[in-house]
């Protein structure tokens, strides 16, 4: 679309670590925690603690590289920033399924709204009842069961 333009960002010179973070996340496929991103750097390369893994992690997020977002559990996971992924998580099973898409893909942030803001990144999650919660068990379901 020609009416939108991409958010331009300053090239970033990375040093070997974070080029080894963002290249060790974008093989990964899915989101890591700072714990698994760590203990898959410790596998083939020492010498890089937690604390700096997640120092780079803040670092690479800071200038728009990596996109991190908060679990319902309490933990931080990581991805890069082209992984814009979005779940529908059931509230009685807790399943959690991917969306296929980003659903905000074409609803960039206005900038009459933003007031100047540069977004990186968003999150986004549903929660409700998933296909399988919501068909009635004839018998087996007991409606009201709490008191
Ligand atoms: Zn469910
Ligand atoms: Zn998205």
């Amino acid at each position: 679309m020609p009416s939108r333009s991409k958010p331009e960002l300053p090239a970033v010179a990375l040093n070997p670590r974070q080029e080894l973070l963002l290249t060790t996340l974008r093989r990964a496929g899915a989101e890591l925690s700072s714990q698994e991103l760590h203990r898959r750097l410790s596998d083939g390369q020492r010498g890089i603690g937690l604390a700096t893994v997640y120092r780079q992690l803040r670092w690479l997020q800071q200038r728009g590289l990596v996109r991190s977002r908060l679990l319902p559990g309490g933990e931080t996971v990581y991805a890069p920033l082209e992984h814009d992924a979005h779940h529908l998580t059931c509230v009685l099973c807790g399943s959690s399924v991917a969306l296929s898409q980003c659903p905000m893909h074409d609803h960039p942030l206005p900038a009459e709204t933003a007031g100047g803001f540069r977004a990186l990144f968003h999150t986004l999650e549903y929660y409700g009842h998933c296909a399988a919660c919501q068909q009635p068990t004839d018998a087996t379901r007991t409606p009201g069961s709490a008191g």
